[in-house]
């Protein structure tokens, strides 16, 4: 197959738009994260829109940490001690 010679200008067009189609998509990834959803609520299965997590220091009770969670908009507040034999 034969090749089709084109003109600096031409080539000079095409690889702006291509610069041009790759800023615009990058541009459109920063204005609309599609992030995937979050996890339902483990107490209600409510779709969560926010998930806050922190870790309890630990106490004499338990030995293991606890992490408090904050689901929202239905704003279950939970509570879970992280079993140390499961990978975080
Ligand atoms: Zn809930």
């Amino acid at each position: 197959m034969t090749r089709t010679e084109i003109t600096p200008s031409q080539f000079t067009a095409m690889r702006q738009a291509l610069q041009e189609r790759e800023a615009e998509i990058i541009g459109r990834l920063l204005q609309q994260p599609d992030y995937p959803p979050l996890p339902p609520c483990p107490e209600c299965g409510a779709e969560a829109e926010q998930i806050d997590s922190m870790v309890e220091p630990p106490s004499f009770e338990f030995a293991e940490p606890v992490v408090l969670i904050n689901v929202q908009p239905c704003g279950h507040r939970l509570r879970a001690v992280v079993d140390l034999d499961e990978p975080m």
